[in-house]
């Protein structure tokens, strides 16, 4: 077999081991990183790219009023009896410093979405300045590898363009705002300037513009990339990891790790064993329930307990949820789709079919999961409808459909969107229970008048304000379903990402079950269990600590080496 040599060898290429390469790569470390599937960056770069950093310089500098002792006592609350303090401090220490750093060697900029509050900011700790955002950043930069970059989804783009989670409100406005228009007709130029220069867009936002740039500037520094190159099993020496065996199409390769393996192969949302075994609850759903690559299918996890690792499945929830409508995308295509935006606008309700609201629509995507999940246990399918009546749905859209001027019609024939002149109608042709849909219709409307909703107390926090509509008053989230024609679409609880996962310590070390440090083996982003204990406590929150981890283990290996200072 064929062998290769390097100091660390990174297996999967989100943005937490892009970190990981950028800061080994950049101490001198020959590092080589390997990616299952042909196009890399999984999906750290479908995502939206938010990272969750509690207490950043960058915050401090736009009047944040966080510290570190405020984020602990965020996350002691929300984690409960699984507040893990010593990697929890390790990723509030490091989380700063790691931004300063790619802002040091690379041309990534982050920004503050200020005012952007964690998913349950009026809990104790909580706090409005720790999201930030990637700048938008010119893949020019990545030269030919740009081809290799995984694309966001296709309902993540509008004509071309890459949005990003802050210009939503711009691109939903264009219609009837000037300066709406001319953001969108800015970007529409230079996408077609693109077109022209490159054959594609190179305006990148969000995911992918996080792992584009760490990967244009971890490549500058040397770090090789092997794409369709998936590693299959981890090599020991005593007890010791070495390695690992990686499949390239022209055969197997013994590669050979002197300083360590990272494992950070995303989870396993499309391993079906492992989620039928530590998520029962959704043990039989099609594999179309996730929002995630095919290639995130649980392999590190696995080459993990092969050498000793322990999979924590303890956890509030093991999955990351949210709500995904599924649409007929041609022959034999499905395609999923998460939905994140106006939830909880005015005129917008969710109901199951029994026709009864569940959950506060305006808390996070991950908390109407949870809610979904309750309110249909016992049932063969987690299925929901979102809810509107037609002023909502030209001024928000509805799932993937876009709001006025884009046309109905086509989603109404082809079934995604279902209709009714009155809620009555509207529920028959969408098989909701009518008597009791009208019934909660009627029970919302009355107080959505005032702006107020007694069931739910949707609009009460910082957070779910930024769900709603700001133009709307006297409450941004809560108005009544009273213009007809009406509007459902059908909604299930899918797969935003896994939190269950290898347990490690502080340094991001794999540890066993005797909880000490698997030599030479390191795990992060999804593959390592969540920090949060399984729960969505921010948006940003899976991608922060990966990022935060893959700087970790770098560094730990780095002040491994022979001579580094102590
Ligand atoms: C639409 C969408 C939006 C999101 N928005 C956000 C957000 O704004 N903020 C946030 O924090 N989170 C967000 N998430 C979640 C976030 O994207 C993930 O939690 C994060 O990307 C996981 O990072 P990872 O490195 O664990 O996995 P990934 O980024 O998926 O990388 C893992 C890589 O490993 C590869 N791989 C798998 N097996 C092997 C193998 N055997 N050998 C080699 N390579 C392998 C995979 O192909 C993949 O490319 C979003 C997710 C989606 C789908």
């Amino acid at each position: 077999m064929e062998v290769t040599r390097c100091d660390l060898l990174i297996v999967g290429t989100g943005a937490g081991t892009m970190t990981a390469a950028l800061r080994a790569s950049k101490a001198g470390l020959k590092v080589l990183m390997v990616e299952k599937e042909d196009m890399f960056g999984g999906a750290s770069a479908r995502s939206g790219g938010g990272i969750w950093i509690p207490n950043s310089y960058h915050a401090a500098r736009h009047g944040g009023q966080d510290s570190a002792d405020k984020a602990m006592t965020y996350f002691r609350d929300q984690t409960g009896d699984r507040f893990n303090e010593a990697n929890v401090r390790a990723f509030i220490a490091n989380g700063p410093e790691m931004l300063n750093f790619i802002e040091e060697t690379s041309s990534l900029r982050f920004q503050v979405a200020m005012g952007y509050g964690d998913y349950h900011c009026e809990a104790p700790g909580g706090e409005t300045s720790r999201v930030l955002f990637p700048d938008v950043w010119d893949g020019a930069e990545l030269g030919k590898d740009i081809e290799r970059l995984r694309p966001v989804l296709r309902r993540g783009r509008f004509m071309g363009m890459q949005v990003g989670i802050l210009e939503v409100g711009l691109y939903i406005t264009a219609a009837r705002k000037p300066e709406s228009i001319l953001y969108v007709l800015k970007n529409l130029i230079k996408r077609t300037r693109d077109q022209v220069r490159a054959g594609r867009t190179l305006r990148l936002v969000g995911g992918n513009a996080l792992v584009a740039a760490l990967a244009a500037a971890a490549f500058r520094n040397g770090t090789e990339l092997w794409t369709s190159a998936p590693a299959r099993s981890l090599i020991r020496d005593g007890d010791r990891v070495i390695g690992a065996i990686v499949d390239r199409p022209q055969g197997p390769v013994r590669v050979e790790a002197s300083d360590g393996v990272i494992l950070a192969t995303g989870g396993f949302p499309h391993d079906s064993r492992r989620r039928a075994a530590s998520f029962p609850a959704r043990a039989d759903v099609a594999e179309t329930w996730s929002t995630y690559p095919y290639g995130n299918a649980g392999d590190g996890i696995r080459m993990g307990e092969d050498v000793g690792a322990v999979f924590d499945a303890d956890m509030a929830c093991p999955v990351a949820l949210t709500p995904v409508t599924r649409l007929e995308a041609g022959e034999g295509v499905l395609e999923t789709s998460p939905i994140f935006f106006f939830r909880g606008a005015p005129g917008v309700i969710s109901v199951t079919r029994r026709g009864k609201r569940f959950v506060n629509e305006a808390r996070s995507y991950h908390d109407w999961g949870v809610g979904l999940l309750a309110a249909t246990a016992g049932e063969p399918e987690a299925v929901a409808w979102i809810i509107c009546d037609h002023r909502a749905i030209r001024r928000y859209g509805l799932g993937i459909i876009k709001p006025a001027p884009f046309p109905l019609r086509g989603y109404i024939k082809s079934g995604y969107l279902k209709t009714g002149a009155t809620v009555r109608e509207l529920a028959d042709n969408a098989g909701i229970d009518a008597d009791a849909l009208e019934r909660t219709v009627t029970a919302f409307n009355e107080p959505a008048r005032r702006g107020e909703d007694p069931a739910f107390h949707r609009g009460s926090t910082v957070y779910e304000m930024v769900n709603g509509d700001p133009e709307h008053r006297p409450n941004p989230c809560v108005g009544p379903l009273d213009t007809g024609p009406f509007y459902a679409i059908r909604v299930t609880a899918g797969c935003i990402g896994t939190f269950a996962g290898i347990k490690a310590n502080a340094h991001a070390q794999v540890i066993d079950a005797a909880g000490q440090a698997i030599t030479g083996l390191y795990v992060a982003g999804n593959d390592m269990a969540s920090i949060t204990g399984g729960d969505y406590i921010a948006g940003g929150c899976t991608l922060g600590p990966a990022m935060t981890f893959g700087y970790i283990a770098a560094g730990h290996m780095i002040s491994q080496r022979p001579g580094a200072a102590g």
